[in-house]
């Protein structure tokens, strides 16, 4: 296993999960396993519209496509594009044999409805996880594609407390995808799990029992460190810009992170925790589905 938190640490403070060396080894072992492979596993993106952190996202993801030796093909619609233009594009990718995995980028243009476009992605190729029939098997507890970050919040937990059985963990957020399938993923682990939101009663309370805490909220610094169990896992999926020194902004997590990681055991930081492992994992579910044609 590649190095998981950072050097640094002092004695009584929690420990720094270092995502973003977790998902540069991940990446190493994908580009190993498909160099292995005797062909070349393929990703379709398709961005439609100009939305300018999509775009960054897609730039990134293609990147690192390339560099884990796989083929990356990107298809750019107008922001003007019909359902039925974006459906005939998802249809021909779904037939095309090089293509293995099709990410359509979110979010999508008001005269688009994203359920229907998602659904249209050929389960087996759905390497984002959110196809209706990927959710349900996650919810039976089958194998399928699980949503990218999600599947790295799980790696992360596996990789510094080994056997999350019977641990309890709470889940702040239920949105399709990242709340939900965090919840379903850390249940199957045998963990006791606690699903918290918006009407949540005294969700300080709840917060404290967690042995694993998962923030996805999109608050800024909601989660204090009184809200915190001594020694627990704080994972912080939240991605908020705020105003920092000199005009400029910076990006903070859902969890007062100073605060927290004096009483948590393991913490990850905003940036350079959860973020990294989605596209690592999304490489992992397009290596997966391209195993699995
Ligand atoms: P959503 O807005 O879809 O869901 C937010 C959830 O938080 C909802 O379930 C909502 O409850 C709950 N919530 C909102 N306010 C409160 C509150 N005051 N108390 C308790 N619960 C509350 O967001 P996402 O799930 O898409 O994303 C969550 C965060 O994760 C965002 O910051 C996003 O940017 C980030 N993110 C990061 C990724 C990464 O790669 N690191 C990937 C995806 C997301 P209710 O359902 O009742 O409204």
């Amino acid at each position: 296993m590649c190095c998981i938190y950072g050097v640094g640490w002092k004695m009584g403070e929690a420990r720094i999960i270092d995502g973003k060396a977790f998902a540069a080894g991940m990446l190493g072992e994908i580009a190993a396993e498909v160099k292995g492979l005797g062909f070349q596993p393929g990703l379709a993106v398709v961005l439609v519209g100009e939305d300018a952190a999509s775009q960054v996202y897609v730039r990134n993801k293609a990147k690192q496509t390339v560099a884990a030796g796989m083929k990356s093909v990107e298809h750019r619609l107008g922001a003007d594009v019909s359902q039925d233009e974006l459906l005939g594009m998802v249809a021909a990718l779904n037939a095309d044999e090089s293509v293995h995995g099709i990410l359509v980028q979110l979010p999508l243009p008001a005269q688009i409805e994203a359920a229907a476009v998602l659904d249209a992605i050929d389960p087996g190729k759905d390497v984002d996880g959110f196809h209706v029939v990927n959710a349900g098997r996650l919810a039976a507890g089958l194998p399928g594609l699980v949503p990218c970050t999600p599947l790295g919040c799980l790696l992360l937990l596996k990789a510094v407390l080994g056997d999350l059985s019977g641990l309890e963990a709470v889940v702040v957020g239920r949105s399709n995808i990242v709340g939900k399938p965090v919840a379903q993923l850390l249940l199957r682990e045998n963990c006791t799990v606690t699903i918290a939101h918006s009407r949540s009663r005294d969700l300080a309370g709840i917060c404290r029992r967690a042995d694993i805490l998962v923030a996805a909220v999109g608050r800024a610094e909601m989660i204090r460190g009184n809200w915190i169990k001594k020694g627990a896992a704080v994972i912080d999926v939240g991605i908020n810009r705020v105003a920092g020194e000199g005009g400029k902004t910076r990006l903070v997590g859902d969890v007062a992170f100073e605060e927290a990681k004096a009483v948590a055991g393991w913490i990850t930081p905003v940036p350079g925790g959860v973020g990294p492992m989605t596209i690592a994992c999304l490489l992992r579910n397009t290596l997966t589905a391209a195993k699995g044609r």
